[in-house]
């Protein structure tokens, strides 16, 4: 049974005080959860989110990190920076930093070997634009992501590692795949790592995002493949992220 993971990716949204005031008002409805809770916040407000977090049941996240430990990168962050303020995930290779930042296959891979030497839970973007799924090839498309995201990663370590399927074109749209088009496309996700990795894929959690919200978070979860969620807009309010994360829970026996 894997463990079903609910993740909030902030992107650029909140100050630190406003920040730490959702956190506050997540805690307690959050509490009794079952699966893994996550929030992922902008760098600046790592240190109050840590605050706030104390005593909880959510875990920190970062969404983007440096492959390289040190050095002449103006204005990049390194995972022992994070580590210091006790983050313990991080969002790699999200749509947007591959569409807007020249995010590639190579740079995400150096990225997630990086996180997993830090000893962070890699959260790894993959996923498909309109135009490819309507040109066909999408499927082997998001299977080659995902293996070129986990190359050269250890058995030992893959199962560490969390994959999100985020077909771009449902991410911030309203767009949400269906629950069989999610399902299936994480199947072959799953598919493709145990060409690679065996039986460890099947241990391996593997998350929807796109648009998940209060109202399709019960349908989502319900599917055998799906593993949780990173919620982009609906993790910004509380109550909303709160019944994605029951949906969650409830999958749990
Ligand atoms: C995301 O950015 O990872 C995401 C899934 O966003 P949204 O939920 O807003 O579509």
């Amino acid at each position: 049974m894997r463990k079903p993971i609910i993740a909030g990716n902030w992107k650029m949204n909140m100050t630190p005080s406003q920040g730490a005031a959702l956190i506050n008002e997540m805690k307690p409805l959050v509490a009794d959860a079952k699966c893994d809770v996550v929030v992922c916040v902008p760098y600046v407000d790592i240190p109050a989110a840590a605050e706030a977090l104390k005593g909880s049941n959510i875990g920190l996240g970062a969404q983007n990190m440096n492959f390289e430990p040190k050095g002449a990168f103006t204005g990049e962050i390194s995972a022992d920076m994070l580590k210091e303020l006790g983050v313990q995930y991080v969002i790699i290779g999200h749509s947007e930093r591959r569409a807007y930042y020249a995010e590639t296959d190579e740079t995400v891979n150096k990225k997630v070997k990086a996180a997993l030497d830090a000893g962070f839970t890699p959260i790894v973007c993959v996923g498909e634009s309109l135009e490819q799924r309507e040109a066909g090839g999408w499927e082997k498309l998001i299977a080659d992501q995902a293996k070129a995201a986990l190359d050269g990663v250890c058995p030992m370590c893959v199962t560490k590692v969390v994959i999100a399927y985020e077909p771009i074109w449902a991410i911030g749209t309203g767009k949400t795949a269906s629950d069989e088009q999610a399902n299936e496309a994480i199947a072959i996700i799953r598919k493709a790592v145990s060409e690679v990795y065996g039986e460890k894929a099947e241990e391996l959690r593997i998350q929807y995002g796109g648009s998940m919200n209060a109202k399709n978070a019960q349908g989502l979860m319900a599917q055998e493949q799906i593993d949780g969620g990173l919620i982009g807009g609906a993790s910004l309010k509380a109550p909303d992220f709160s019944v994605i994360v029951a949906a969650a829970s409830a999958t749990v026996k």
